[in-house]
């Protein structure tokens, strides 16, 4: 199939982006795909069809929202005791019902709510306010719904005052996945973006981030450079499968749940609602 070039330049690297197929969306919306000449990022055309696709923020088809969460957790125990101070702060900027700001503020970490989209359930009284400012931020399974993924991390980096991001996304390597790729998630109508190791080594660049690939759907960028040896631990399943475990059993920070169950009572009682000073 000739390739016809798209006429937006890539979002990421500004390279020309190359005419890959055309999908089905929601069943009804035939859509193009383009991928960039420069850093590899594979996109839909712009999307007309989001607000029909987000007629509910979290799909029917995410099963493994709770389960991710879980793992999320416990990778997150790990990394925030041994690559930023624990008793920082840190903002779940698209956090979905809550559940991983409950999770953390569970095992002691001081994580806080955001989401434009979605109702928090699980983490009422710790959405994050404008200004505060965080050590670390992070966005599980956003970077696929975004069209600008460089205006949206510089956006929320500024927010925060924080340059450093855990992320997951599931990358791919080499040419475009064949059609009907599950991630492609075209029932949904919700993932416009899809990206490889490359292209977030991009956008971290432009940030001026050190990137680290922990697997096919997790990813770092950290303001500063991780030390070798953790990044050698982060990047082996077997390694870190055995520090996450071990951090798991050893509890360093007392858990936040009875504390915000008291907070929840005063605030029912008619006390200011909880917010975190910048
Ligand atoms: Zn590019």
């Amino acid at each position: 199939m000739p390739l016809t070039p798209d006429s937006n330049p890539c979002p990421v690297c500004a390279a020309a982006r190359d005419y890959m197929f055309t999908q089905r969306v929601l069943g009804r919306h035939d859509v193009a795909y383009f991928q960039c000449q420069g850093c590899g990022l594979l996109q839909t055309e712009t999307p007309h069809w989001l607000e029909e696709a987000y007629s509910q923020a979290i799909a029917d088809t995410d099963t493994g929202l709770l389960q991710r969460n879980l793992e999320h957790a416990s990778f997150l125990n790990l990394l925030l005791q041994v690559a930023f101070d624990p008793k920082g702060r840190f903002v779940d900027v698209a956090g979905g019902y809550g559940v991983l700001t409950r999770l953390l503020r569970d095992r002691g970490f001081d994580a806080w709510w955001a989401d434009k989209y979605c109702n928090n359930l699980f983490a009422i009284g710790h959405e994050a306010s404008e200004g505060l400012q965080a050590q670390a931020l992070f966005a599980f399974e956003v970077l696929e719904h975004v069209t600008d993924p460089l205006a949206f991390l510089r956006t929320e980096f500024a927010r925060y005052g924080c340059g450093s991001m855990v992320l997951s996304t599931l990358t791919f390597s080499g040419s475009a996945p064949a059609q009907g790729w599950w991630y492609y998630s075209l029932e949904s109508g919700q993932h416009v973006s899809f990206y490889q190791p490359r292209t977030l080594q991009r956008l971290a660049s432009q940030l001026g981030c050190e990137y680290t690939r922990v697997h096919d759907g997790l990813h770092l960028l950290m303001a500063r450079p991780l030390a070798p040896w953790l990044r050698r631990v982060l990047r082996s399943r077997r390694l870190r499968s055995m520090f996450e475990r071990w951090f798991w059993s050893r509890r360093v920070l007392p858990s936040l749940t009875w504390c915000d169950h008291e907070q929840a009572r005063q605030r029912l009682r008619g006390a200011e609602p909880a917010t975190a000073p910048p």
